[in-house]
């Protein structure tokens, strides 16, 4: 059998986001164009001066 393979890579669909920072797949925070996990958004967050999300 021939397995036929698609040169389509699979791009970011809707809800399949990635984090820039730590890179992991997942509910990704877009807030203020950030791109960031939740784990990384409050990292990121705090040194930013963000406190409102939690
Ligand atoms: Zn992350």
């Amino acid at each position: 059998m021939v397995k036929i393979r698609h040169g389509k890579q699979r791009e970011f669909g809707k809800g399949s986001r990635i984090c820039r920072r730590c890179g992991a797949y997942g509910p990704v925070i877009q807030m203020y164009d950030l791109f960031y996990c939740r784990q990384c958004f409050r990292e990121v967050a705090e040194k930013l001066g963000f406190k409102k999300y939690e």
